[in-house]
């Protein structure tokens, strides 16, 4: 079986515990105003014309982002890796993009990791069937899970999706006790208004086995990204909020019962 994935970025520390290699799978059923990988959205390989300049003079250069990869290949890489893994108690990250939208895909590489010891995470917006997150638990230890809107409308608006059966989701992986940790993005104006924390702290409150959440700063980095890609960029000026406003933001989750990180 085969797979269309964008990067693989070893040694990373911020996509679960330990050391980790993070897969990054192309294609995402969501399209959010802040997206810091925009060549990921598409879910097949696509051609863009890379421009550097030096000197004044400009050179173009033609690249794809995305290929495909069989299952056997794919772990082969992971696995070269397994000796970090297991000295800083890391494993394998599945990220994008939105890895359950190659749902069976994913499940035979992230099985073949279980069956080889290997740690396994996801970084997901939760968008899928219940019965794919369901499945899907066999062979992931971590969910990275993403929280961003609660108003259904608004939601729609920021990120293209409805949010109801990302919600639904995440109810069914508490109830399940899987190992669940939320990731907020605190995006300007969009994710941190007083109505949508409000929310989201009212409705992370009910979940009974969930109670770690990382705050994710916003950052423009990826401007350039937008300009390369030739995509819409709705975010271009907006501004990162200072770190002291991060830090009430923390403490306010804290006050719920929260363990929470910045950054992740
Ligand atoms: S869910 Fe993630 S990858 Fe998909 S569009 Fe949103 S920010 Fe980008």
């Amino acid at each position: 079986m085969e797979g269309i994935i964008f990067d693989i970025k070893h040694f990373a520390v911020h996509d679960g515990p330990g050391i980790r290699q993070t897969i990054f799978f192309k294609g995402c059923p969501l399209n959010c105003w802040w997206c810091h990988n925009p060549e990921s959205q598409a879910a097949n390989p696509e051609k863009f014309v890379k421009i550097n300049k030096l000197d004044g003079k400009e050179f173009r250069k033609k690249i794809t982002v995305g290929y495909k990869i069989a299952v056997n290949e794919l772990f082969k890489i992971i696995s070269g890796d397994q000796v970090f893994f297991e000295e800083s108690g890391g494993g394998v990250t599945f990220s994008g993009g939105e890895p359950l939208m190659q749902a069976d895909f994913l499940y035979e590489i992230a099985k073949l990791c279980k069956q080889n010891n290997i740690h396994t995470c996801i970084d997901t917006t939760g968008y899928a069937s219940e019965k794919t997150i369901k499945k899907i638990t066999e062979v992931i230890d971590v969910f990275l899970y993403d929280i961003k809107l609660i108003d259904n409308e608004l939601h729609k608006k920021y990120t293209g999706a409805p949010v109801t059966g990302i919600i639904r989701n995440l109810k069914c992986l508490d109830q399940n006790k899987k190992n669940v940790v939320l990731r907020f993005p605190v995006i300007p104006g969009i994710t941190n208004t007083e109505k949508n924390l409000s929310e989201i702290k009212s409705f992370i409150k009910s979940l009974k086995n969930i109670n770690q959440i990382d705050i994710l700063p916003y950052h423009n980095i990826s401007n350039g990204k937008y300009e390369r890609f030739k995509k819409e960029n709705k975010m271009s000026s907006a501004q990162a909020l200072p770190d002291k406003d991060m830090n009430i933001l923390k403490a306010e989750f804290e006050s719920i019962g929260f363990n929470v990180s910045i950054g992740g």
